[in-house]
């Protein structure tokens, strides 16, 4: 109870020091109450924007109840020790042998893989194994090792990346007028002898269009035969890894191509664990080099790991395996399937709010729950989307704005991620506030001042 002066004095002492400039930058000298200082951070955290209306996000941002009972239960499980917490690890090796299963592996008694802590560690260990597999090969034949490179369509920030840190050059092929991603033809213009692999992303994070595995690995089949030059093909499926196997069953991009040596996918993303992990997985042991693997001795157990991290929290390892568990194929179909119809919905009713030309539709034959659009060439507005991105911004939604790669940077385009707990009526108030925001800018055109110095300027 807090009635005396002194005590009120003291509690707003408290939170001034808690609050103020010096604290967020000067190592705190004293101690502070603990329910006040988490009282401060959890209102300081709160002003981020709110999940529901954040459609720019791949991750999760719901989780049940009984997976936060579940990550309470393990925040003190450390991933690595594995003699200490041999469930964390056993755990760890169901999920990998079952997504073995659900990527069609040749043998999923022997599975080959691992977790991470996201995609990004997962397509880091892929790409060190792909450029280890084609360096062996060509230290075999006697031929040089020292300029690989990597073909790819527009990828996500990992792969350049991944390029950059491993001095590996990057053929990344840009987007051209009604073609979004890399096809066999651009692939082939790319490849030679120094090629360690192609990338395709199941889900390319411009647009949420999966790009067409099978035909790259034919057309790389047939280079084969022509040529000799054997390319191996990774799969970033940060997101579609997760919604292929439920959602498009019958399109054949994973193991099923024996071209396919390695994929990877975000648990945190389509996956419906919390944030926090990913997977790599490959065709088998001969796809990962014995030197990448270290053998960690626990009490005389021999461990084979294969990550960058060392501890790591097991807690979104467990909430995925309860994912699986709770879900099966069935709930993963259903619950992506909602995605996709609330996506369709979307897709449907945006050209009857302003003059929008669609991208991709939310088809779940031809990419993940998500719609993108543009503004349709014969719009005629003075507005551009970063305007109506900034607009919507004032109703709480983050709908992003941004240029596409190659020929089309200067395009630019918009979209919505459709995520578990995204609702259809949710979708239908962002679609009455963007056809609000679409008559206010018409109803005060955007001018646009232009000085040489000050650069582009705004004003209503
Ligand atoms: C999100 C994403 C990544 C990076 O994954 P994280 O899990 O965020 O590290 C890589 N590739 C693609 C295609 C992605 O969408």
């Amino acid at each position: 109870m807090l009635h005396k002066r002194s005590d009120i004095d003291r509690l707003t002492d408290t939170v001034r020091r808690l609050t103020s400039e010096i604290s967020r930058n000067q190592f705190p000298a004293e101690t502070a109450d603990r329910r006040m200082v988490a009282e401060i951070i959890k209102r300081e955290i709160d002003l981020d924007g709110n999940a529901h209306q954040n459609l720019a996000t791949f991750c999760s941002t719901w989780e049940s109840e009984e997976v936060m009972e579940l990550m309470a239960a393990s925040i003190n499980k450390n991933l690595i020790d594995k003699d200490e917490y041999p469930t964390a690890a056993e755990i760890e090796r169901r999920c990998v042998h079952m997504l073995a299963d659900l990527w069609n592996a040749p043998d999923t008694h022997d599975a080959v893989g691992t977790s991470a802590i996201g995609s990004s560690e997962a397509c880091m260990l892929a790409g060190m194994a792909m450029h280890r597999r084609w360096r062996n090969r060509r230290r075999e034949q006697g031929l040089p090792t020292d300029t690989p490179n990597l073909v790819c369509g527009p990828v996500q920030v990992v792969w350049e990346k991944f390029a950059r840190y491993w001095d590996i050059e990057l053929r990344e092929v840009g987007m051209a007028p009604g073609r979004y991603g890399i096809d066999a033809a651009t692939m082939l213009e790319q490849v030679d002898e120094h090629t360690i692999g192609v990338v395709p992303t199941l889900g390319v994070t411009y647009t949420g269009i999966y790009e067409p595995v099978a035909e790259l690995a034919a057309a790389l089949d047939d280079l084969q035969e022509r040529t000799g030059l054997d390319v191996d093909l990774h799969i970033d499926g940060a997101s579609g890894g997760f919604t292929a196997p439920f959602c498009a069953p019958d399109l054949v991009w994973d193991f099923r191509l024996p071209r396919v040596k390695s994929i990877s996918a975000s648990g945190h993303k389509f996956g419906l664990a919390p944030l926090g992990v990913g997977w790599v997985l490959f065709r088998d042991a001969a796809e990962l080099p014995e030197e990448l693997v270290f053998h960690v001795t626990y009490l005389g157990g021999d461990m084979p790991t294969f990550q960058i991290n060392f501890s790591r929290p097991a807690g979104q390892i467990i909430a995925q395996y309860a994912g699986f568990l709770r879900l099966g194929r069935e709930g993963y179909a259903a619950a992506h399937g909602n995605s996709y119809r609330t996506a369709q919905h979307l897709a449907e009713q945006l050209p009857k709010v302003g003059p929008f030309e669609l991208i991709y539709d939310g088809d779940p034959a031809t990419g993940i729950p998500a719609v993108t659009w543009k503004l349709a060439d014969d719009a005629g507005v003075t507005w551009t989307l970063y305007e109506l991105a900034d607009r919507l911004r004032t109703r709480g939604w983050q709908v992003p704005a941004y240029p596409l790669t190659g020929e089309l940077s200067t395009q630019v385009v918009q979209r919505a991620l459709i995520r578990l707990e995204i609702t259809s009526d949710e979708i239908n108030t962002l679609l009455s506030d963007m056809a609000e925001a679409v008559d206010f800018l018409e109803r005060h055109p955007v001018s646009v001042q232009m000085t040489q110095d000050e650069g582009t300027s705004f004003s209503h």
